[in-house]
Order: structure tokens, then sequence, then C-alpha cells
């Protein structure tokens, strides 16, 4: 490798084709593939990882690297460049292979137990896999190194820059903030009962109305497409090659129209990026947590919101004329959002989900530090569950076996699903003042010009900044509770015809 900057972009290029590589035969994994190419995928993926992984921690890369960053001449994305690839490949570099191994073995033991200690409901049964997880993540939290606080180096694989002494805090508040209000919610005079029981939405139809969702709130279905698979997902090789997933239930039309616009939240993020970056580091979002807020702000906040079924309500009661027969505007609006403490994570409603969430974080972090013997967690789940949600688990598969997360040894993963909710709310509102008849241009079905501002203010940056920079840069301030705590009680007090 040369010491330049052309040569330093080749290498840049051949790394995110093989990610793009990796993309489509995971996509196709989950979508077309035929069962029995199951071992053929997992070995050709592997070899495929195996490859991006030696090209990454080269030490000519490294010495490249190291010469760029010294460079007065290079402009300010190539300096982000230097910075966002320099940055994962010395957290690749100090892990040892040994014990990159030892976490591979160690998932897909605990990914076996974990099914098997789902079939007989028993927590006891993953214990053991789950420990050897743990103490593998702590030894990979030490080797890339933190100032003390080891949960720090798992997050920043999600949430590059977040730490734990800057997200306790807000999730804490958070936390007291939902308590009361979902209590309030249970105890207001409206009641929202459950619509859609015993009514048929045909496939078909409701497929073909997710396809206009995706055409209307601008998702280029020439770079892109929709697919089924049963868990949705975003994925894809290029901006110009993006794949959604999306899952269609016959009984219940909701789950796939607000898969698609979540995953279409996505997806408008992965074909915003800005043409420079295409192939460099920086067609990449800056964390997980803000790749969320799209999918959460279009889901959330607008595909929730009454303005936007003002516009489509009419035409899927036109799809639907006899399942939907009866059911006015407003009776589908509020069924849309529904507030009911449940057990399942996925299936919480955006006042609950938070509660979830901060339940696993408080975890996570008791687990990490080894200060909560494995025996005691579910019963340390189960309490949570009582305290934040009033609903306790009748058995340990619907309680702290229902995610798949730590059976990955994906710890630090589920705090970036609250960032999500929190960013997507503070983007909304500075979308507001930037666009102060943005609502009546939802009632029209003009999503465009929302779809335009987050492309110019969010997408277009890829990874210049970090997450809570560009956040700052965007809405004035940093990450905050305030104005997702204001959109959830000004929608959910007119909803429920109560002051919360
Ligand atoms: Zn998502």
């Amino acid at each position: 490798m040369e010491r330049t900057f052309p040569s330093l972009l080749a290498r840049m290029q051949e790394l995110k084709d093989l990610q793009g590589v990796i993309g489509l035969a995971t996509w196709d994994q989950e979508t077309y593939m035929p069962a029995k190419a199951d071992d053929a995928r997992a070995h050709q993926l592997s070899t495929l990882q195996g490859l991006h992984h030696e090209r990454l921690v080269d030490p000519r890369l490294g010495e490249v690297l190291a010469w760029a960053a010294m460079q007065p001449d290079l402009d300010a994305d190539q300096r982000a460049m230097v910075r966002v690839l320099s940055h994962e490949r010395d957290r690749a570099v100090r892990v040892p292979h040994a014990l990159v191994k030892a976490l591979a073995e160690a998932q897909s033991r605990a990914l076996a137990a974990w099914r098997q200690a789902r079939k007989e409901k028993r927590f006891a049964l993953f214990q053991p896999a789950l420990a050897r997880i743990l103490e593998l993540r702590r030894e990979q939290a030490d080797a890339y190194g933190h100032e003390g606080e080891r949960y720090d180096a798992l997050l920043e694989g999600y949430e590059p820059g977040m730490r734990v002494e800057r997200l306790t805090p807000v999730l804490t508040a958070l936390r007291d903030a939902l308590i009361p209000m979902v209590a309030a919610i249970a105890a207001a005079p409206r009641k929202v009962p459950d619509l859609f029981e015993g009514r048929h939405f045909d496939g078909e139809a409701q497929w073909r109305f997710t396809l206009r969702l995706l055409e209307a709130v601008g998702f280029d279905l020439e770079a892109g497409r929709q697919d089924r698979s049963i868990h949705p997902f975003t994925g894809g090789t290029h901006p110009l090659d993006v794949r959604l997933t999306t899952r269609i239930d016959e009984s219940n039309p909701l789950n796939a129209l607000f898969s698609t616009i979540h995953e279409a939240g996505h997806g408008l993020y992965e074909q915003g990026f800005a043409e420079a970056h295409y192939r460099t580091p920086l067609a990449a979002a800056p964390s997980m947590g803000l790749h969320e807020s799209q999918s959460r702000l279009w889901e959330n906040v607008v595909g929730r919101g009454r303005a936007f079924w003002e516009h489509f309500y009419p035409s899927l009661r036109e799809t639907f004329p006899q399942a939907l027969a009866g059911v006015d505007l407003d009776t589908f609006h509020t069924a849309a959002n529904r507030v009911s403490p449940s057990l399942i994570r996925t299936e919480a409603d955006e006042v609950t989900y938070n509660l979830h969430i901060v339940l696993r974080y408080e975890l996570e972090l008791l687990l990490i530090h080894d200060r909560l013997p494995l025996a005691d967690v579910p019963a340390a789940w189960n309490e949570r569950m009582r305290r934040y949600l009033g609903v306790t688990p009748p058995d340990d598969t619907l309680g702290v076996l229902q995610d798949i997360h730590w059976a990955w040894g994906e710890f630090g993963y589920f705090p970036t699903y609250a960032l999500g909710n929190l960013y997507s709310a503070s983007l909304y509102r500075a979308a507001e003042r930037a666009l102060p008849d943005l609502t009546e241009r939802i009632r029209r079905g003009e999503l465009l010009s929302l779809r335009d501002w987050l492309r110019t203010h969010v997408h277009r940056q890829g990874f210049r900044l970090p997450a809570e920079e560009l956040i700052h840069q965007v809405t004035g301030r940093g990450l905050t509770d305030v104005d997702f705590l204001q959109y959830l009680r000004g929608k959910y007090s007119a909803l429920y015809g109560t002051s919360l």
C-alpha cells in the first residue's frame, strides 16, 4: 500500500464492497435462500467476514492510516474517513484472535442453550452459557480499553461516543417520568378496544398498500426493494441497493403497515447518504441510535400521527371495505396508538417501550459489573417488570428469555433503541421549526419535504460527526428526554382524554 490518499481510498472501497456482499448474502439468507443452503451460507459468510477482518487489521493499512492522520492537506471529509476507519481498525486490532474465536464458540453454544431454555421455559438452562458469554465480553471490554467503566467499551460498538455517565441520568429520569404516565393512561376514562379481532385483511392487498406507502415517503424502489421475512429488517449492498423486508399478518394490518414505515425510515437513511461518500466509511450512520431515530420518527411520530391517517385512511378503507366497515378515522387512529403494559418488548407501544429498555440496561450494567448473581436474574427481571409496568411474567420465556441479544453477546445494544426514540422526537421538533406547516403537509400526503429536510440535515451528513454532535448541530442541544416526553404528553393526553 502506498502512502497516498488514493491508495487508502481504494482500500476503503474494497472494505465497503466486502461489507456490501456480506449484506447481500445475509439479506438472501433471511428471504429467498433454500433451507438446505443453511450450512453452505454460514461458511460463505464466515469466509467473507474473515477476508474483511484480514484486510482491516492489515498492518500496512494501520501504517497508511497513521500517516494520513498527520497530513495537513486532507479536506474535512477525508479527515473524517481516516478517523472513522482508524477507530474501527483500532478496536478490531485490540481483540486477540483467541478471544474472537472463543466468543464465536460461546455465542453458538449460548444460542443453542437459549433456544432450549425457551422451549422448557427455564432460565437455569441458559445460565452457564450466559456466564461464559459475560466472562468473555468483560475480557473483550478490557481489551478494547476504557476509563474505568467497562460497559462504555461495549456501548462504543453500537453507539460510538456515548458513555454510561451521560446515558444513565437521562434514562433514569425518563423511567421516572414514564412510570406514572403509564399508570395515568391505564386509569384514564377512555379505553381502547382491540379493534381487529376476528377480522380478515387480504395479504396481497396489504402488500400493495405497503408499496404505496414506500412511494409516498419517498423510498426509491429503483434503488432498493421490499420483500417479506419473519422478522422485518433493512439491509442491502449500497445506497443504490437498499433491501427492506416487511411481515404480513392477515388478522392485523398494523404489523405490515408499521413494519414497512419503520424499515422505510431506515431505508431512506441508507439511500440518503451523499454520493461523494459512497464506498467510503462516511456512507454510514454514526450510531445505531441515530439509525433507529429515523425508523421511529417515520413509524411513530409521523406514521402513527392523526395527520398521516387523515390522508391515508380513506384509501385504506377502500382497500379493506369489509374488514374496516364501521371503523372511522378516530377509532383507527386510537387503535394504532393503544397503550397497554405488556410482557414482550417487541410488541410494546411507544409509551411503555422505553421502560422495557431501561430494565434491560439496568440489568446489563449489573451483569457487566458482576454485581448480580446469575441465578437471581429472572427474579430481578420480574421485580422490575412489576415496578415499572405492573405486569409479572408467568414464565422465563415471556420474561428474561424473550430477547436473542444476550445469547448473541450483544450487551450495550438495547440502549440504542431508547436513544432512537429520544432523538426521533428531538429531530421532529427541529423539523417542525424549520417547516412550520409540516402537519398540514402531512395531512395532504406531502411527505417529501420532511424526507428532504432529514436528507439534508441527517442523511447526507453520513458519519462526519458522532451521533450526539450531529443531533446538537441539528436541534440546538444534545441528548435529552424533554422533546420525547413533551411529544408523548401532547399526543396521549388527547388520545386518552386525560391530562398527563
Ligand atoms: Zn429499527
